[in-house]
């Protein structure tokens, strides 16, 4: 292959949407994919091992932190979550683009790593959007709502650390948005560069 990837982080505070943006982003664009990260959380209902997470014991994440296996991790809401060094680089280097869905500690980490990251933000329309999104999610009581606000504000509060925002107040509208990011990325000289090197040459022979 001729040509990498690039590597994008897509951040946003639970309630945002991101998830959901995300799988409708990548399953209509072509060589585009989302990577799977390792977690200590326990498996939700409705969540598949291998394809929302790959669930691990805590000894098990340490063990592969002290190998080295992570491009990136942190604690979130008590959890252990990281993103599996390798995997990201077989895609990378196969031309095709990856999403990384952490949250900003993760974000800072890659971005640091590998400078050339793409780093997007989601945000919610207002905080009552945000507050109905979190409470609509089930039965919990107001200290658990308060607890999630908190936290989400915290998220919020690192947008400014990224390159591109998004405002999901319109579902079809914040996928645009979102596929623009990736589409301005493809256009750059540098990427055409490296896919039409063979068009360049005859162009200018
Ligand atoms: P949840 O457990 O609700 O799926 O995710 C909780 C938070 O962990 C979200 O902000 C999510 O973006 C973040 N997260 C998920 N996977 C990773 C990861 O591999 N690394 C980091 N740093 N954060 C992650």
């Amino acid at each position: 292959m001729s040509h990498k990837g690039t590597l994008y982080t897509v951040s946003a505070p639970s309630g945002a949407g991101k998830t959901s943006l995300v799988s409708a982003l990548i399953k209509n664009t072509d060589k585009l994919c989302v990577s799977v990260s390792h977690t200590t959380r326990e498996q939700r209902q409705g969540e598949t091992d291998g394809v929302n997470y790959h669930f691990v014991s805590e000894q098990d994440f340490l063990d592969m932190l002290e190998r080295t296996e992570f491009l990136e991790h942190a604690r979130v809401f008590g959890n252990l979550y990281g993103t599996s060094q390798l995997w990201v680089e077989e895609q990378l280097e196969k031309g095709i683009d990856v999403i990384l869905e952490i949250d900003w500690q993760g974000a800072q980490q890659v971005k640091r790593q590998l400078p050339a990251t793409l780093s997007i933000f989601i945000l919610p329309p207002s905080r009552l959007a945000l507050l109905q999104r979190l409470t609509a999610r089930g039965q919990d009581d107001a200290a658990v709502i308060d607890g999630r606000m908190a936290e989400a504000v915290e998220e919020m509060s690192h947008y400014i650390e990224s390159d591109y925002l998004v405002i999901n107040d319109n579902f079809d509208q914040a996928l645009e948005e979102l596929r623009s990011v990736i589409t301005c990325q493809r256009m750059s000289t540098d990427r055409q560069r490296q896919i039409h090197m063979a068009l360049l040459d005859e162009l200018l022979s």
